[in-house]
């Protein structure tokens, strides 16, 4: 069993550190938040009064942050102080240019380092059945993978350093755009006088079948367990969509990628969120898609 340091304590580090304890690790933590230490503290995770605290002593770091300037900062400050050989980890979702300059940082200092962003939301957080998508040497991706198969299902080697932020924000344009997409197909469903229980019956079964209609449906009804049902609390909230889009974007734009449909969701997610609407689930965009009718 290792020593692990788990810095980020929020929605989703808090359970996945508690599923480290579960499987019988040592685990240090460190947030800024009091709430989230003591929640950790309950689950069994010990808290250390610093970042730099946290890391003595550990075989493996893992971060799960909220942006790029979040996992750097918190990487430049604990990385010359780690033992030699230990393994660098970061779970948040971020920009690829971040995570290849988080992985030089450890490199620099002969670290061997892992991004490892995650899809499954707070529910695959709390179950361990998250998915993992890596970048990194795979020399650091085998010393890696035992350590997330205690928090996910599936652990998927995509590529060399930032190959996994690589894969998560191509994963999300999918979903902001199927989102979207549903949306209006219930829309125009509901103008065509179509059931939302009949649409979805022939689209689930048939070749508009996706995640976003099947797993979390934007109508209540058809999926019990979506969070349409429960007054469009997240789940994943509509700014974190936002954000994912936005990576998105800036990838585009850099490598030089044409993704039209991108584009447009993230205007449409930037509209609904300038509205007031950042915190709602990102289901909720179905409300702003019926407010566009003339
Ligand atoms: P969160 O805001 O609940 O947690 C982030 C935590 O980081 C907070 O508790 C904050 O206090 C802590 N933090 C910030 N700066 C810190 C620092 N310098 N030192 C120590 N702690 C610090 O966010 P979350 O929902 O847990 O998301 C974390 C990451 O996972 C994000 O990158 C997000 O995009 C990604 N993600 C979230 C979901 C989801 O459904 N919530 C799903 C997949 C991926």
């Amino acid at each position: 069993m290792a020593n692990i340091a788990f810095i980020g304590l929020g929605n989703m580090g808090g359970p996945m550190a508690a599923n480290l304890v579960k499987a019988g690790h040592k685990v240090t933590g460190f947030d800024l938040v009091q709430a989230s230490k003591d929640a950790a503290t309950a689950d069994g995770v010990s808290i250390a009064g610093t970042a730099l605290d946290a890391v003595k002593g550990a075989d493996v770091v893992i971060t799960m942050l909220p942006a790029g300037k979040h996992v750097l900062t918190v990487w430049k400050e604990v990385i010359p102080s780690v033992a030699k050989n230990t393994l660098m980890i970061d779970c948040s979702t971020i920009d690829v240019e971040s995570a290849r300059f988080a992985h030089g940082h450890a490199l620099e200092h002969n670290l061997p380092s892992i991004d490892a962003p995650v899809s499954g939301g707070t529910g695959g957080a709390k179950g361990a059945t998250l998915t993992f998508m890596c970048g990194g040497t795979d020399v650091a991706f085998a010393a890696a993978k035992p350590i997330l198969e205690n928090m996910g299902k599936k652990v998927v080697h995509c590529g060399e350093a930032g190959a996994g932020q690589a894969a998560k924000i191509c994963n999300n344009m999918i979903l902001g755009i199927s989102m979207i997409g549903v949306s209006e197909a219930f829309a125009l469903g509901e103008k065509l006088g179509l059931s939302h229980q009949a649409l979805f019956d022939v689209a689930s079964t048939s070749s508009g079948q996706c995640w976003s209609l099947t797993s979390y449906c934007p109508v209540p009804g058809p999926v019990p367990a979506s969070p349409s049902n429960n007054d469009y609390k997240p789940g994943f909230a509509a700014a974190l969509m936002l954000k994912d889009l936005r990576l998105s974007q800036e990838a585009a734009k850099a490598a030089g990628a044409a993704t039209p449909l991108g584009a447009h969701a993230e205007s449409i997610y930037d509209a609904f969120e300038k509205a007031g609407h950042g915190g709602v689930d990102f289901s909720g965009i179905i409300k702003h898609v019926r407010g566009l009718a003339k």
